[in-house]
Parts: C-alpha cells; sequence; structure tokens
C-alpha cells in the first residue's frame, strides 16, 4: 500500500511524511539537539575553566583562579583505560585519575544499554561532526558517500587505532599503571592534552583542516572511520538489548528510514539493526509515516502478543544517557574520586614546566 493511501489513523502523529520535524520538541530529534548543545555547552564551560585553571598555575598564581573543571577528565580516555585495569586487577578505585574511569565506564553502560547512543547524543565531537555535515549538504545540496569498496575497508581503519591505544593502555600491570598516573607526566596528563591543541604542529593542523573538509562531503568521516573511541562503543553495542526493530508486515517499504539513516545502515530491508554503526539517533524511527512499524525497542512494535514493546521515545532517551553520565558523576562526587588529591603546590610546580615533562 503506498504511504498516500494509508488512511490518517494509520499514520504517525507527528511525522511529515519522511521530512524531519525536529523543531517538534515532542520529537526524539528536537530532544537529541537539546542534548548535544547541553553537552557542547558543558563541554566549552569545561575548556575554558580549564585553561584558566592552567594559566593560574603556569603564571604562577598572578592570574584569575578558576577550579579545575572535574569534567576535564571525560577527556582522558587512556588515564582511563589504565584505570579501569587498575581496578579489575586490585579491587579498589584508582589513586588518581579515578573521574576518568568512572565517567569511561558511564559512557561503556550506556552502549551495552542504548546502542552506540554515546556518539549521537553526547559526545561534542559529534555533534560539531553532524554540524560540518549539515553546511555540507547545504553547500551542495547532498551528501556523498564512498564506494563499498572504499568504505568497507576504511571502516576498519578505527579497529586497527583502537587495537593500538589498548595495547598501550592495557599492556601495563596495576602497580605499573599506579606508578605512570602518580608520576609527574600521569599527574599533569590532561594540562599536557591542552598543550597538545595550544601548540598543535604544523602535520596536525593540517590533518584537522582536511578532516574537516572531508567531514563537508562525507558525513561524520571521523567517526564512521577514525574514531577508537567510537570502535569500541560500538563492539560494546552489540549486546545492546535496545534495537532499531522494524515490524515487516505493518512496513509499506517507503525507504524513508534508509534514506534519512546517517550511518548508511538499510533500515528498510532489516527486522532488527544490530550492526556496530547504529548510534542510536532515532533518525529512522522519525522518519517512518507508519505507525507501530520502526522502533528503538526491546521488542517489534506492533506485535499481536499484546505485550509491550518497549520503545524508547525521545525525552527517555535524552534522561537515560544523560542520567546515567551524571550518576557517575554523583557516584564519583560521594566517593570522593571527582578530584584528585593533587596537593596545589605539585601544580604549581610541575604545570609550569610541562612543556619538559615527558620528553
Ligand atoms: S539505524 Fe536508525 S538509529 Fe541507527 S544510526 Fe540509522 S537512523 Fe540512527
Ligand atoms: S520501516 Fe522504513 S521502509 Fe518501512 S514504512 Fe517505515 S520508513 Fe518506510
Amino acid at each position: 500500500m503506498s504511504d498516500k493511501k494509508r488512511t490518517r489513523w494509520q499514520r504517525r502523529p507527528g511525522t511529515t511524511g519522511g521530512k524531519l520535524p525536529w523543531h517538534d520538541w515532542r520529537n526524539a530529534t528536537s530532544w537529541r539537539k537539546a542534548t548535544q548543545f547541553l553537552m557542547l555547552a558543558i563541554n566549552g564551560y569545561i575548556g575554558v575553566t580549564f585553561y584558566y585553571w592552567v594559566r593560574y598555575y603556569e603564571t604562577g598564581g598572578a592570574s584569575l583562579y578558576l577550579p579545575r573543571p572535574g569534567g576535564i577528565e571525560g577527556w582522558l580516555p587512556i588515564a582511563g583505560l589504565m584505570n579501569l585495569r587498575y581496578t579489575l586487577e586490585t579491587g579498589f578505585l584508582p589513586p588518581i585519575h579515578a573521574a576518568a574511569m568512572l565517567l569511561l565506564v558511564a559512557f561503556m553502560l550506556t552502549s551495552l544499554l542504548l546502542k552506540k547512543s554515546f556518539c549521537s547524543w553526547l559526545c561534542p565531537v559529534g555533534t560539531l561532526s553532524e554540524l560540518i555535515a549539515n553546511l555540507g549538504k547545504r553547500l551542495f545540496g547532498r551528501h556523498f558517500s564512498l564506494p563499498r569498496f572504499l568504505d568497507i575497508p576504511l571502516r576498519g581503519l578505527k579497529y586497527l587505532l583502537l587495537v593500538f591505544f589498548l595495547s598501550i593502555s592495557l599492556s601495563m600491570p596495576a602497580q605499573g599503571i599506579q606508578y605512570f598516573l602518580m608520576s609527574a607526566y600521569g599527574i599533569i596528563i590532561d594540562v599536557k592534552m591542552l598543550d597538545f591543541f595550544r601548540h598543535i604542529g604544523t602535520i596536525t593542523l593540517l590533518s584537522v583542516a582536511l578532516l574537516v573538509v572531508l567531514s563537508l562531503f562525507i558525513r561524520h568521516a571521523w567517526c564512521r572511520y577514525l574514531c577508537p573511541y567510537g570502535a569500541l562503543l560500538g563492539l560494546l553495542s552489540l549486546l545492546s538489548p535496545f534495537k532499531i526493530r522494524r515490524n515487516a508486515r505493518r512496513c509499506i517499504d517507503c525507504g524513508k528510514c534508509a534514506k534519512n539513516c546517517p550511518s548508511r545502515i538499510p533500515v528498510d530491508k532489516l527486522i532488527q539493526v544490530r550492526t556496530v554503526e547504529c548510534t542510536g539517533c532515532m533518525t529512522c524511527v522519525e522518519s517512518c509515516p507508519v505507525a507501530q512499524t520502526l522502533s528503538f525497542s526491546l521488542r517489534t512494535p506492533g506485535g499481536e502478543t499484546g505485550k509491550r514493546h518497549g520503545a524508547l521515545s525521545g525525552v527517555t532517551m535524552a534522561l537515560l544517557v544523560l542520567g546515567v553520565m551524571f550518576a557517575s558523576v554523583a557516584f564519583a562526587m560521594l566517593a570522593g574520586v571527582w578530584e584528585s588529591p593533587v596537593p596545589e603546590h605539585l601544580y604549581f610546580r610541575l604545570i609550569p614546566q610541562a612543556g619538559a615533562i615527558g620528553h
């Protein structure tokens, strides 16, 4: 039956037959965008306050002091992985950068439950990459994609990077990890990361510029081909009980779900979307014009068993992804490990010498 022939009650309320009505607050896209911009604002705040915090110690206390934002630990996934091994091996919370591990665990948990939702709901890099892709579409009128023979092997690159980072993060025993993270380098590993961006080399800058240009043409080029963090979360997402599920009997084969999927997944041909590339963005669900046909759920929608199919709405999804993250922050605060116990005099000594540490 064609989409046009569907009677009014058969259409999903709030859809516009495939156009994405993201301006409607009831839609998942509205909640996803609100969550993304909240996370972008939080990360902007973290970046600015962390910069001023570092400057305070660099200038020997002569500049404006802003407290160190604990959320900077979310930008230290390697320290997080090292500390995860430390905790699994010793049974104790790590003595330093414990928040990096707790945030990493929170993001891993969201993937275990809700597909790779970190990428499309929380990650600021994912959000920027989406904004660049939207700009590209405005400029060129369409997104481009690589032919399959290039796309498939290139998607493997992020797993090679993941293996590399896992091998450097997990190769040390717990004692070695403690020794490394409590060394001068380990204590100011966050300052070293800031310095990487402040004193960015020509080759890195050119690579970033190339990636930005590429992302104008190819949607989510970084996430799809290179991001090792997304690769890790994607592998965990294979265990997610929530998946995009399609009721083939109700489906009218309009193909709108597949056409709008930013990960180019052939949703219209699948009963369940299991792939590591699904980010739980729910764009396909919103694109579907037929009620009870496509959902991000525990069971197939529109079944005849009378069982609820456990579909997630946009607002539930936003509450869940943010809830898991803030629960991890609250746990870290209650356990007294949100801040690393580094005495101030050590920061006064180490931060001005950060450039020389580790060389
Ligand atoms: S299948 Fe649906 S939820 Fe998954 S990435 Fe594509 S549009 Fe998003
Ligand atoms: S599941 Fe996809 S192909 Fe089927 S009706 Fe919905 S949007 Fe169209």
